[in-house]
């Protein structure tokens, strides 16, 4: 039985389980998807939030430049460009033989942000920031009119070395948290998931970051590192699961998004509507962006999430409503991908709450099918991701030329405009991979 249910009944309930089960690829439109206003209305994050966010990475942007210098040119504001990929467009149609119709294809390529090479150098440095402004104003050393470079001084970092930041990831949001904790003056101690590659480890270590190894997966990691948190004074847990200041920094990446797009002269309007595939782990960086895009764009966006076929966490939560009271493993769904950064069996309740009614669906995606887009990507646009990142990349062609896709564009007026529309591929990581390891990846696809 799960929940009191048996297995039969839940695929009685939700016919597309029993292909879930069967780790086939699905496409799950949201049938709680609702209008802008009534979708945002009850959401308790607002527009302000996201500004809010907004202006403390600005203020802490003169900290950023200076003590991570690659971020100099951009004045230390932590962004990544946004792309056009024609080459692998022309690829994708032959490998899926689908002709898509579109206006433009783009690639977001958080895959190469600053200082961690992943979505998580939004979210993940966004609250230690938020934390660490926190404590220098509530203990005087800091006031709000202060230019914020002298967080990089010895009197901050010993401030800091009192305090200790914890958090439990797959990889990449131990290395974004880890990173920056480190270089404020922080005791940090991130807890890794089974997934978690060696490297990322290890760079944490020369860091100076506390690294705790775990036999089990993202959920343990998390609960033995919020565990750690709550025993030990002064110490902060970085909540992946429940932290609104994690989703505002992620949703932050909206506002630069509309910036690139009107630099690009992409409109987006009532004509013209905007489709976004974003690769979804425990929800926090999707969903904190597609929140950030509604507030924007509207009933004009339409946003999708990718999940692998071993670790459909969200797509099990918001399908049956029961959010984290289900994992993928109560249904014998192994949370085993090559997607190391989206092996996630159980989603955040928080998340899953907060999207339920702007989320258009959901699809997954299966291990050979990243690794074969890795390569193509590679060759076509000599762009190096990491398998997690390919996800959002499928989204297109499942929306435009699958039955469930047409049905969505039917259903929501879209069928006269839709070649006008934009779509664009969230890659969320890969620069920080070792080359060998790239290499490694790379060469999967050739070997079968
Ligand atoms: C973390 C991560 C995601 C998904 O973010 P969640 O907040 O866990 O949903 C996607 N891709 C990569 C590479 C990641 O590291």
């Amino acid at each position: 039985m799960i929940l009191g249910k048996s297995l039969e009944e839940w695929q009685r309930e939700y016919p597309l389980l029993i292909e879930m089960l069967k780790t086939n690829e699905v496409f799950w439109l949201n049938p709680n998807y609702r209008n802008y206003e009534s979708a945002v209305a009850k959401i308790p994050l607002t527009e302000a939030d996201v500004r809010d966010a907004e202006e403390r990475l600005r203020k802490f942007a003169p900290y950023i430049a200076k003590v991570f210098p690659e971020t100099k040119e951009n004045a230390g504001i932590i962004e990544s460009p946004l792309i056009s990929i024609p080459r692998m467009k022309e690829k994708m149609e032959s490998l899926f033989n689908k002709p898509v119709v579109c206006k433009n294809l783009l690639l977001k390529c958080d895959s190469h942000l600053p200082i961690s090479g992943s979505i998580k150098a939004r979210g993940g440095i966004y609250e230690v920031l938020n934390y660490a402004e926190k404590l220098a104003l509530e203990f005087g050393i800091l006031s709000r009119e202060d230019d914020y470079v002298i967080f990089d001084s010895d009197k901050f970092r010993e401030f800091f070395s009192k305090y200790s930041i914890v958090v439990g990831s797959t990889g990449n949001l131990g290395l974004s948290i880890g990173i920056i904790s480190a270089k404020l003056g922080f005791k940090v101690t991130v807890h890794m998931s089974a997934d978690a590659k060696q490297w990322k480890k290890d760079l944490l270590k020369s860091k100076g970051v506390n690294v705790i190894e775990h036999l089990s997966d993202y959920s343990k990691a998390v609960e033995v590192g919020r565990r750690q948190a709550e025993t030990t004074p002064n110490s902060y847990f970085v909540d992946d699961e429940n932290s609104t200041a994690l989703f505002l920094g992620y949703a932050v990446a909206a506002l630069r998004v509309k910036e690139q797009l009107n630099h690009l002269n992409i409109v987006v309007d009532d004509a013209h509507p905007l489709f976004v595939y974003l690769p979804c782990g425990v929800g926090g960086g999707p969903g904190g962006v597609s929140f950030g895009l509604k507030l924007i764009y509207k009933d004009n966006v339409h946003c999708f999430f990718a999940e692998p076929t071993h670790s459909p966490c969200m797509l099990l939560g918001c399908m049956t409503g029961e959010h984290d009271n289900l994992c993928v493993q109560d249904f014998g769904i192994d949370n085993l991908t090559a997607a190391d950064g989206l092996a996630v069996g159980r989603a955040s309740r928080f998340v899953g709450k907060t999207i339920e009614n702007l989320l258009s669906g959901i699809y997954t995606v299966n291990d050979q099918v990243l690794y074969r887009l890795l390569s193509n990507m590679a060759d076509t646009e000599g762009i190096f991701l990491e398998p997690s990142a390919l996800a959002g990349a499928p989204g297109i062609f499942n929306l435009l030329g699958s039955d469930a896709g047409q049905k969505y564009i039917e259903s929501n007026g879209l069928h006269d405009i839709i070649q006008n529309s934009s779509h664009i591929i969230w890659a969320t990581g890969g620069k920080m991979v070792p080359a060998s390891e790239m290499n490694d990846y790379y060469r999967v696809d050739s070997l079968k």
